[in-house]
């Protein structure tokens, strides 16, 4: 069954939020103080309505208990957006998504129940930064401080060989997921399946490990 969402602030981050939610087939409330945002919002939202977040009548009226996640995307008042997740908490909202401005508010974001705080800008900007120092990575996702999972381009160098001869778990300590050609893609490596150039791999591994797998790939 599809999850109800409701977003709060409708800002770059929020917005992105709730369009992208409704275009993968889920109810979304949009909650902006604004009643300009509220017009650009309903387009592409199921409900956008004006409320100020930080008054309990007004979020009890929405019914806001009813949803399964509420995300707050209050940008820059700081005040705001902890006073929001401290009612939102009250009524026994089940998850909670923030975002955070810095690392202080999120550290009280957590101590006030918010049940995931996230940093896009930090976040970002740790991607955008990876990616300058590691072209040939095009993704990764992070599965614990020194584990991460990365799509690595196959260079020239790879070009030809099989999974065998390139021997990336015994050289590397890394596992060969599934290979990307083109539009098709490859779940289940074998030991002879062949690499071309410009194929992506999708990686686990230790991160210092990926990287070396990276610069030789
Ligand atoms: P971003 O950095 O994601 O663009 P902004 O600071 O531009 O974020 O946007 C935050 C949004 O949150 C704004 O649209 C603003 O009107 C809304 N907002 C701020 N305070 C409240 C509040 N108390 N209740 C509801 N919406 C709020």
């Amino acid at each position: 069954m599809p999850k109800q969402f409701a977003v709060i602030g409708l800002g770059r981050f929020g917005s992105s939020v709730a369009r992208t939610l409704t275009e993968l087939g889920h109810e979304v409330l949009a909650i902006d103080s604004d009643e300009d945002r509220i017009q650009e919002a309903l387009p592409y939202v199921t409900h956008a309505v004006q409320a100020d977040a930080t008054d309990e009548e007004a979020l009890k009226a929405l019914g806001i208990r009813n949803f399964d996640v509420v995300v707050v995307a209050i940008g820059a008042d700081i005040q705001a957006s902890i006073l929001a997740t401290l009612i939102l908490k009250e009524l026994g909202v089940p998850h909670i998504v923030v975002k955070a401005q810095n690392h202080r508010h999120g550290q009280v974001l957590y101590k006030i129940g918010a049940d995931e705080v996230v940093f896009p800008e930090r976040d970002m900007g740790v991607r955008v930064a990876r990616h300058l120092v590691s072209p040939n990575i095009l993704d990764y996702i992070e599965l614990a401080d020194d584990y991460s999972i990365a799509e690595v381009v196959a260079s020239d160098n790879m070009d030809g060989k099989t999974l065998r001869e390139l021997d990336i778990r015994a050289k590397f300590g890394c596992n060969v997921l599934a290979i990307k050609s083109g539009t098709r893609i490859n779940i289940a490596p074998r030991a002879d399946d062949v690499i071309r150039s410009g194929d992506i791999l999708v990686v686990v591994g230790r991160n210092d490990d990926l990287r070396r797998l990276q610069d030789k790939a």
